[in-house]
């Protein structure tokens, strides 16, 4: 007879690890199936680790709820836990007079989604805060920080394990059928279990897996596309103290400076349509469309400065030229499957959003088993 597990989660990224976490203190027993030999190798540990305020999603939308209730959650763990991280601020720049009508939209938009902490500054306000910066007006964030996202990933596997649950690594799932009795998984080393509860937190895989589980119907599997974001590090201390972000673009948030917790800044992602979620490798030649996009906001940017750093991928619902889709949580009440949530296109801010989608899963996991 196949072993039976309560929940088993696949994925230990911070969502998978967020959303294992929650399970476990609701005192269910959890295991997280994880295919690298560690946790958070995929886009969790390739990404900007930046803390978001919440400013640039659609009103009501998942990704403005989650990003908002996701940095209170993840500030409040942070401090809690005392794992690193620094509330250092961002200034959103515009570099032309049109843009500064973009600026007047941002604070609009994010005073919609309760983010009510922005301050408009004028060219010389900016640039009394950052000297080196060259803007003809800005926004300034105060809530958006920078964190350790492999202190957070660390610390959500120890309270997951304290709480009776584990993560077993080098375990691909290969497929699952949902049936009767439970959801039977195979992974690809043949090894069989017999969930009560599944969530599918693949990541850039999470669709390519749901075409493998027998009994959920395609139509609830929405397409998949890559869109890679390249990094180009600083060679040298970079003359700022705060993140600055140029006004925004339609498929990432522009090539803006990010700085990690030991002072190290670096330059991207910009956005690079791919067909592979595996190509990851960063060409030296996108650096010559970063000079010209840095040099915008700061013209002291040296020739010669930017090393091409890494490189992350975005896991993406919408094709090229679409317009951006919000975050798919699907539970049993969209897809019928009993104890099945599946997480698709969890793309930025799914970092900062983590602590939230991860109660948000336990939660429509929990409200399936009392009506079900
Ligand atoms: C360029 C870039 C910059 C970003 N910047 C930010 C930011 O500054 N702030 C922010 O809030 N968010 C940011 N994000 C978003 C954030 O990084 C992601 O939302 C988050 O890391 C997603 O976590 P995850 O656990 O869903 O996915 P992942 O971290 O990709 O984890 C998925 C895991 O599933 C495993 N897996 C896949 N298939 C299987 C299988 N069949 N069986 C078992 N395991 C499997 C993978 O090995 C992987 O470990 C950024 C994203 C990108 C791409």
């Amino acid at each position: 007879m196949m072993d039976r597990v309560d929940c088993v989660v696949i994925g230990a990224g911070v969502v998978g690890l967020a959303a294992a976490r929650a399970l476990a203190l609701q005192g269910r027993e959890v295991m997280v199936l994880e295919a690298a030999d560690g946790i958070g190798t995929g886009t969790s540990s390739r990404n900007s680790e930046v803390i978001h305020a919440g400013i640039y999603y659609a009103q009501g939308s998942l990704k403005a709820q989650l990003c908002v209730e996701g940095k209170r959650r993840l500030y409040a763990y942070l401090d809690e836990r005392g794992l690193a991280h620094r509330r250092c601020g961002k200034l959103i720049v515009a570099t032309d007079a049109a843009q500064m009508a973009a600026l007047q939209g941002i604070i609009q938009k994010a005073a919609a989604n309760g983010v009510d902490d922005l301050v408009l500054l004028s060219a010389a306000e900016a640039q009394a805060m950052e000297p080196a910066l060259r803007c003809v007006g800005a926004v300034f964030s105060p809530s958006t920080g920078i964190v350790d996202s492999h202190a957070l990933m660390l610390s959500l596997q120890g309270d997951l394990e304290h709480a009776g649950g584990l993560v077993v690594l080098n375990s691909a799932l290969d497929r699952a059928a949902c049936t009767q009795e439970g959801i039977a998984l195979v992974a690809q080393d043949g090894t069989e279990l017999l969930a009560t509860s599944v969530v599918n937190a693949a990541g850039l895989g999470a669709q390519a897996l749901a075409l493998r589980f027998d009994g959920l119907a395609r139509e609830h599997v929405p397409p998949s596309y890559f869109a890679k974001g390249n990094y180009f590090t600083l060679a040298g201390r970079a003359p700022f103290s705060r993140l600055i972000y140029p006004a925004p673009e339609a498929a990432g948030l522009g090539v803006h400076l990010t700085l990690d917790l030991g002072g190290q800044a670096k330059f991207g992602p910009d956005v690079q349509w791919v067909d592979s979620p595996d190509d990851l490798v960063v060409d030296p030649a996108r650096g010559d469309a970063f000079y010209a996009e840095v040099r915008k906001y700061w013209p002291g940017l040296a020739d010669g400065a930017l090393i091409p750093g890494y490189a992350g991928i975005r896991p993406k619902i919408q094709a090229p030229h679409e317009a951006a889709h919000d975050f798919v949580i699907q539970g049993p009440a969209v897809h019928g499957v009993p104890g099945l949530v599946n997480l698709f296109g969890i793309e930025s801010p799914g970092l900062t959003s983590s602590l939230a989608i991860g109660e948000r899963v336990a939660g429509l996991l929990a409200s399936a088993r009392a009506s079900g």
